[in-house]
């Protein structure tokens, strides 16, 4: 099989084996058996064909901000869209490629003084991955903005879904149940000033900077808000701020992240996330609800 992947694939840039802990936020995770960086979408396609031939699982990851891959990695192909990173302005209308840093992204639309976008430059995130969770902060999120998205569905075809059917919610958006996966994403900012859109994110960034422990590595915020409370009070009433267990512990500085400080693994990610909902529960009847997507096989 690894020679004829080899024969069909030829030229495409894959990885064989390939530590998933080299390319995640949390520095978590074992390896996948093919890791592959698709330069454009005839290059995708291939990939997707040649899995979906096979009966080889696929899934496509974008910065890996927002998960936890476990310590026995990623069996099959994971796609990593790295290198379909283009951005295009036209007119108001911003057009990414799936795998454009969202950070990038919002400082191009302030290049072009268009506002709109502001909101989301801290997010750590892709456009592939901001799209597919509704990524959003500070009262935006990207159902906001969104026009439309192009996806490549399961079985490898490309559609456009325009943003009224993207169902978003709360983190959520349609895709989550599809499993169509974002190639390109199309925006409408608005003019604005470019100063005045500079300050903003500053003002925000620096706000992000005070709560959150930036300087560890993370997946974000792990748990989802609770109707009517909020999980980082919660861990904290529950008296398990530094709570540790392994190599990771939960952030002196915001309770509701979870940082990686000596080494840790995602057995240690899960195990702590566990803890934390079976404390947090027995101190306050709330159960929490992990926001995180967990991945991949246990070590065995
Ligand atoms: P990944 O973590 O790689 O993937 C998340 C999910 O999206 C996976 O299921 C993956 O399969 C799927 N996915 C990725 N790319 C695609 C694609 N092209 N098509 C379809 N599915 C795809 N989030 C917020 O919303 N607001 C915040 O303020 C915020 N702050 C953060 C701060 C820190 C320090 C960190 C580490 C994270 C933060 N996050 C925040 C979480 C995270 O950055 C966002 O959820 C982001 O949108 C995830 O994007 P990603 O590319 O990293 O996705």
């Amino acid at each position: 099989m690894l020679n004829e992947l080899k024969e069909d694939l030829v030229g495409i840039d894959i990885r064989f084996d390939e530590p998933l802990k080299n390319y995640t936020f949390t520095k978590v995770g074992g390896p996948a058996d093919y890791l592959a960086f698709p330069r454009n979408r005839y290059e995708l396609s291939r990939i997707v064909k040649f899995a979906n031939k096979k009966n080889i699982p696929w899934l496509v990851l974008g910065n890996a901000s927002n998960l936890i891959v476990r310590d026995g990695g990623i069996r099959g192909f994971v796609i990593l869209f790295d290198k379909l990173n283009s951005v295009a302005i036209n007119g108001y209308t911003i057009e990414a490629e799936a795998g454009a840093n969202l950070i990038e992204t919002t400082k191009v639309a302030r290049f072009h003084s268009l506002t709109g976008f502001e909101f989301a430059a801290g997010i750590p995130g892709s456009i592939g991955g901001a799209v597919f969770m509704n990524a959003g902060a500070y009262g935006g999120e990207i159902a906001h903005i969104l026009v439309s998205t192009q996806v490549l569905t399961p079985k490898g075809d490309i559609k456009t879904i325009e943003a009224h059917d993207m169902r978003f919610g709360y983190r959520r958006s349609i895709l989550q149940e599809t499993g169509d996966v974002v190639i390109s994403a199309k925006f409408a900012l608005k003019p604005g000033d470019y100063d005045q859109i500079k300050n903003e994110m500053t003002r925000l960034n620096h706000l992000r900077a005070l709560k959150q422990p930036l300087e560890y590595p993370s997946c974000g915020s792990v748990f989802k808000r609770p109707l009517g409370h909020f999980a980082g009070q919660l861990i904290m009433e529950a008296n398990l701020k530094g709570h540790r267990i392994g190599g990771v512990e939960v952030s002196t500085k915001h309770a509701g992240f979870m940082v990686n400080v000596a080494g840790g693994t995602a057995k240690d990610y899960e195990d702590l996330i566990a803890d934390v909902i079976t404390k947090v529960q027995a101190n306050s009847g709330v159960r929490l609800e992990p926001e995180v997507r967990i991945i991949g096989e246990h070590l065995t």
